[in-house]
């Protein structure tokens, strides 16, 4: 069966057609996402298109959430593959918003996580997290949606949201899907194109140092300190430049001080120019 998915430009003409599916009692999924799709986000459409009736998946670059020195004006875009991408995952549209349609003239309003959101990541990226809350929450509006797909991929992301979605009252419910990953072990990543041969062929090192994170926690007496530490010492002489290795608690995203209950291993580090991120559970 070969699929289409309808493309829609605005938030007229998405609301319109999302209201005309819950007029007939079908169910809404929304997938957002910046594009540059890969396998990784047609497992979240895949499993949209499993759980509601009709799926909705956005496409936008959103330069809020890029620092003045980060990578927006050179962050791939491909919306006629990812139409087709969408389309065989099961989605029904992709909502691809231009910036002024998004943030037009005048635009002055922001949603803001505190504490979370100058975390891990966050550390180093000023008002990522930030522009990341602004852009879910306006999607949240524009695409009443009854649930809502994030990747475990960026984790301190999805529980960010989590976090605002409960605050702030919205009635989509957030559903957290696993990291997908290519056959070496690297999570897949729009980011990873920017990866020269040579630079693809390290990418693996990085998860291969969560393993010996979540290795090092289990052993005895470990602690937070020892498994950032056996990261680091697992990135020695790979090439890849650790940013963070840090243990949060898994539900609340704080800052883990022992390793008793459920734990997630977040790293971030650089490989050339490019930043990767990645976690495991311990
Ligand atoms: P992005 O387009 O990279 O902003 O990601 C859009 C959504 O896809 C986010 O919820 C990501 O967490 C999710 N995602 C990206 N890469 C992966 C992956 N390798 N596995 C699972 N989810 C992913």
């Amino acid at each position: 069966v070969s699929r289409t998915a309808a493309l829609v430009r605005t938030r007229k003409a998405v609301r319109a057609l999302v209201a005309g599916w819950r007029g007939k009692g079908l169910t809404v999924g929304l997938v957002p996402t910046m594009g540059a799709l890969h396998a990784g986000h047609a497992a979240l459409v895949e499993r949209a298109a499993r759980e509601c009736d009709r799926v909705v998946v956005s496409v936008f670059v959103n330069p809020l959430q890029f620092g003045p020195d980060e990578d927006y004006g050179r962050y791939p875009r491909a919306l006629p593959a990812d139409r087709k991408l969408v389309a065989a995952a099961g989605a029904s549209a992709v909502y691809a918003p231009s910036v002024d349609e998004m943030y037009p003239q005048g635009f002055r309003t922001h949603v803001e996580v505190e504490g979370l959101s100058e975390l891990y990541c966050g550390r180093y990226r000023p008002g990522h997290f930030r522009g990341v809350a602004t852009i879910v929450m306006k999607l949240f509006n524009q695409v009443p949606a009854d649930r809502a797909y994030f990747g475990e991929k960026d984790f301190q992301q999805v529980g960010i949201l989590e976090r605002m979605a409960e605050d702030l009252d919205v009635p989509t419910a957030i559903v957290r899907v696993p990291i997908v990953r290519e056959s070496d072990g690297l999570a897949m990543s729009s980011r990873n194109a920017y990866l020269s041969p040579a630079e693809r062929g390290a990418a693996p090192a990085l998860r291969k140092a969560l393993e010996a994170g979540a290795q090092a926690a289990r052993k005895r007496g470990a602690r937070p300190s020892t498994v950032s530490f056996a990261v680091k010492r697992a990135l020695n002489g790979t090439g890849l430049k650790l940013q963070y290795a840090s243990l949060a608690d898994s539900a609340t995203l704080e800052p883990a001080r022992d390793l008793r209950g459920p734990r997630r291993l977040l790293v971030a580090a650089y490989l050339g120019k490019t930043r990767l991120i990645d976690n495991i559970p311990l």
